[in-house]
């Protein structure tokens, strides 16, 4: 199984480290020729969405990789990841557009940008949630499904295919998310 990590900005080490401790292999996309390689999902990582979603159209990684999440590629999207994915963005524009959810971004302020607590994941249970300058889900529509919340808010969903969290589950030590990421991958490669 390969996975690509986007790479073009943000915390995308973390996420590499994660798959390699899982036994995962991994490659960084970097620009449009790294595409050409096969692989089986995507991580999309933490930074700043304005700066990615700015790149990814100079690069010409937008569009390519707009069609491959359209065509059911599993994809993980973590913060600026999250942003990146969703179709209504409030306070920033929409990139990718692919995912059912709208995302407010720098929701919890700056004074309160970065927390972190303990709270349940469907499907895994308790977990440790980073959140740093994070956005959360204002409200998801038809089909997508919340899997985890934080004060009333959401911060965890999944469409099909397509996973994001609010928080940065690749800078603490519990690999349950990127494991339930691979599950994804697993499930959808004996679909083929
Ligand atoms: N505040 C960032 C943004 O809007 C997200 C922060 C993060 O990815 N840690 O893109």
């Amino acid at each position: 199984m390969t996975v690509a990590v986007l790479a073009i900005q943000g915390a995308f080490i973390e996420h590499e480290q994660m798959l390699e401790k899982l036994g995962a292999s991994c490659f960084e996309i970097r620009q449009k020729k790294d595409l050409e390689r096969p692989f089986d999902g995507l991580i999309l990582p933490g930074g700043e969405s304005t700066v990615m979603r700015k790149l990814l159209t100079d690069l010409d990684l937008s569009e390519p990789l707009r069609e491959k999440i359209s065509a059911g590629l599993p994809v993980f999207g973590t913060c600026a990841g999250l942003i990146l994915l969703a179709k209504e963005v409030e306070g920033g524009l929409p990139c990718f557009g692919t995912m059912g959810i709208r995302a407010k971004r720098n929701a919890y302020g700056r004074q309160l940008g970065s927390f972190c607590v303990k709270e349940e994941f469907e499907g895994i249970g308790e977990i440790p949630m980073n959140f740093i300058r994070a956005p959360y889900i204002e409200r998801v529509s038809e089909g997508t499904e919340i899997l985890a919340k934080v004060d009333g808010l959401i911060v965890t969903a999944r469409e099909r295919n397509q996973l994001v969290t609010a928080f940065h589950p690749e800078v603490t030590g519990d690999m349950r998310v990127h494991q339930y990421f691979l599950d994804m991958i697993q499930a959808q490669n004996t679909k083929k």
